[in-house]
């Protein structure tokens, strides 16, 4: 069956509750062809899925049969990978700035690779976590991605040499590098220029007697098809800055930390207009506002929190005639805020109360950032897979 089909029923069930609650349809089968596709394009690079990115048990299920890594930013992510069955090889503690009490629970539960950045974040490694496998975060030229991160994190290249002379002072061992290109990257030369960075600091660890075997490429990757850049060319770029500057023999592991790229398009959101006022007086061409029951402080947060969030499409479930009128619409969410706007300028046939609208790519940095503000419940998240894929994974699992 197809999620459309799944989304359909999922109506009639709803209808028949006297219910008209939001809901999100997970297509766990795009999470597995997003995964083959990283295989096929991006063969020496192990993804560590960004948890953060969107944490719904069944998808990090999925991505441990599938046995990707996962890059975890505090406590709580670490236990709930480990609570999957992860081993903590298979976790990077991937944030430079980490409250003692964190890195004191990773190294009480073998967690060894985290990042750094800076003088402090060595000092407090060495008293709670002295065996950790460390990773250099350098700060990259991001000016090409939607969302930028080096203003926050990563050590310029000037600072290397020092940060790795006080960790060899500290008896820390350094492995390796990361960084991240910024978050919704549209110009793949990035990685070009990230990778040559990471490769001047091997350089320099090598003279100071450092011998590093990680190379961490960090996430950025669009999860979407349509997007700007196609993630052939970024791997194509990848690929051939890796051969050139850490071939194949080099005695280094690459991995990657991608979030969006593996479940930007797998959810769907389902929601319902609630309210209606016809108001041709409130703005010029603006005909019809909707109420509808999600929002920014729910599914859709993104539209503030993400410069990086896909193009917000409200698509209506009901069948549109063919010439049907559309009208300037604006769409507003649920709770008792201005700010809960969801488009000032939807372009849809006239609606009614109770009918369903329909989102598609609201898989990155939706769920993981909704909250029940007002009362309005998070929407529920129902995962939809075969029953071929799903013997599969279990198959996989238990030989794992
Ligand atoms: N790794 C780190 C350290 C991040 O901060 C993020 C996102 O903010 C990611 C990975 C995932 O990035 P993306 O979703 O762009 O792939």
């Amino acid at each position: 069956r197809s999620i459309n089909d799944f989304i359909d029923d999922q109506i009639k069930t709803l209808q028949s509750e006297d219910s008209e609650e939001p809901f999100l349809v997970a297509d766990l089968q795009s999470v597995i062809d997003r995964h083959q596709q990283w295989l096929t394009l991006l063969p020496r690079v192990k993804p560590f899925y960004a948890v953060k990115c969107n944490n719904t048990p069944a998808v990090l299920r999925v991505l441990r049969a599938l046995s990707t890594g996962f890059d975890c930013a505090s406590k709580a992510e670490i236990q709930m990978m480990l609570n999957l069955g992860v081993s903590p090889d298979n976790i990077i503690f991937a944030h430079t700035t980490k409250p003692m009490s964190h890195i004191r629970f990773a190294a009480a539960h073998r967690v060894q690779t985290m990042t750094f950045d800076s003088e402090e974040e060595l000092r407090k490694i060495s008293l709670c976590h002295p065996k950790a496998r460390l990773v250099l975060r350098i700060a990259v030229d991001d000016s090409d991605s939607l969302l930028r991160l080096s203003s926050k994190f990563g050590a310029g290249l000037g600072l290397v040499e020092k940060l790795l002379g006080l960790a060899v002072d500290r008896d820390l061992t350094v492995i390796g590098v990361s960084f991240h290109v910024g978050s919704g990257c549209t110009g793949s030369q990035a990685f070009q220029r990230a990778i040559a960075d990471a490769r001047q600091v091997f350089d320099i660890a090598s003279v100071l007697g450092v011998q590093m075997s990680l190379l961490d490429i960090g996430g950025g990757f669009s999860g979407r098809d349509n997007f700007q850049v196609k993630f052939e060319e970024f791997a194509d770029v990848i690929n051939a800055a890796l051969d050139k500057l850490f071939p194949p023999d080099c005695g280094v592991q690459i991995i990657a930390e991608p979030g969006r790229f593996y479940v930007e398009s797998a959810f769907t959101l389902a929601v319902n207009v609630i309210a209606k006022k016809n108001c041709e007086e409130s703005g010029p061409g603006v005909q019809i506002m909707y109420y509808i029951n999600d929002g920014v402080y729910g599914s859709l947060s993104c539209i503030v929190n993400d410069p990086a969030h896909p193009p917000i499409q409200l698509l209506p479930h009901r069948a549109v005639g063919v010439g049907e009128v559309r009208y300037r619409s604006v769409v507003w969410g649920p709770t008792c805020d201005s700010l809960d706007k969801v488009s000032d300028s939807a372009m849809i046939p006239e609606l009614q109360v109770g009918d369903w609208l329909l989102v598609h790519h609201m898989g990155a940095y939706t769920v993981s950032l909704s909250t029940d503000f007002n009362g309005f419940e998070r929407a529920k998240i129902f995962p939809v897979v075969t029953e071929e894929t799903r013997r599969l994974l279990e198959l996989r699992h238990t030989s794992a």
